[in-house]
């Protein structure tokens, strides 16, 4: 068997183990066409077989209702914080953003440049530590929408609960915890997620969008191709969309079906990311950067109490081959990046490491 590693980087990421054989298995023959997956037009009927089955999967796994439409998007996460305004900001109306970390930063920045953006709460006080409380947040009359990053990337938080915005349309930035739990499409107008992280290759996100939503930007002067629409319409096949990742992203959601679903998935990641935490919450060494009430289950950040061995613990865990721990320069010390297809036995092994270097630096 192929060496794994316990690869804890934050995305690109660990993917299935079950689904990197079954492309190997298939890569050069696909569905008996005698060329790879990668050759075939997205014309021919193997690979509208793929689209569609992505399509329906990812409904089936959501319970999304038959008024919202699936789009595969050229671009990563970020070519949506550009097209969500472009598509849903309309005259006279106001973007509105919470502000919990670098990625809702960017989100915001880009909003900015085509319209009136309002910021309603942020976490920006303490480092971006914690999820404000949105219970008594005042969002604009005339707000187009409320975006949220429902996992931080970098920042190691995470919604427990989503807001309630009335009629106002929910917009979320799922690209760091996107499939590892089940959640309700119907309180959302639109999700999107970069793919490298839960669900497939970089380059490609997946959007879910309610369809009066899409019809919102059918007469706003922007290119037929940064309209959502467009590429609703045509299934993601509006144009040689990445055949690839579809192709990958498709496999994971048979996977994650494999593996009972959602729900199944969630536990799973509750009780991996317990361990570790657990082992942070217990070390005189180790100290978790993000308050308890709103920790991530995805990506686990923490420092060290004693700054000057953090060089010498990354050096340790790179050669025992627990790769991707060194955290993102903004929170400094450590993140452990624990995405659904991260096994709970290779956090073990991480928790064992930490406490091995914790007894040998006393
Ligand atoms: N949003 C979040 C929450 C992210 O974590 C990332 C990537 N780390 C992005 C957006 C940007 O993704 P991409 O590089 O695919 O544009």
């Amino acid at each position: 068997m192929a060496k794994r590693t316990a690869n804890f980087y934050a995305g690109p990421s660990t993917l299935p183990l079950d689904v990197l054989k079954q492309v190997q298995k298939e890569f050069l023959d696909f569905k008996a066409t005698g060329m790879s997956v990668i050759e075939t037009s997205h014309r021919s009927k193997e690979f509208e077989t793929v689209v569609n089955e992505a399509e329906q999967d990812l409904k089936d796994l959501l319970k999304i209702p038959a008024n919202y439409s699936v789009v595969f998007m050229s671009g990563g996460a970020s070519i949506n914080f550009p097209l969500v305004p472009m598509n849903l900001l309309q005259e006279g109306k106001v973007a509105a953003y919470v502000n919990t970390g670098e990625w809702a930063k960017k989100a915001l920045k880009e909003a900015k440049i085509l319209g009136e953006t309002a910021v309603v709460a942020s976490s920006e006080d303490r480092n971006f530590c914690y999820i404000p409380d949105l219970a008594g947040m005042k969002i604009p009359a005339n707000a187009a929408y409320l975006h949220i990053t429902s996992n931080n990337t970098i920042e190691g938080t995470q919604y427990k609960k989503f807001p309630e915005t009335g009629t106002v349309p929910l917009v979320a930035d799922m690209s760091s915890d996107f499939l590892s739990y089940p959640f309700d499409m119907t309180k959302f107008g639109l999700v999107f997620a970069g793919a490298q992280k839960n669900v497939g290759p970089s380059g490609i996100s997946v959007v879910i969008i309610r369809n009066d939503l899409l019809a919102l930007a059918e007469k706003k002067n922007i290119p037929a191709f940064f309209k959502y629409q467009t590429h609703a319409k045509e299934h993601s096949l509006y144009n040689t969309p990445n055949s690839f990742g579809i192709y990958l992203i498709g496999l994971v959601f048979k996977s994650l079906k494999k593996r009972g679903g959602l729900g199944q998935v969630e536990k799973y990641n509750v009780e991996k990311a317990k361990i570790l935490y657990d082992a942070i919450d217990s070390s005189p060494l180790f100290k978790g950067t993000a308050d308890k009430k709103d920790r991530s289950l995805m990506n686990v950040t923490f420092v060290m109490a004693k700054k000057e061995l953090e060089a010498e613990f990354l050096k340790e865990a790179d050669k025992k081959e627990l790769i991707g721990l060194k955290g993102h320069r903004s929170v400094g010390g450590f993140r452990a990046s624990i995405y659904n297809a991260m096994t709970i036995e290779n956090v073990v092994k991480l928790v064992k490491f930490m406490k091995d270097f914790e007894i040998r630096h006393k």
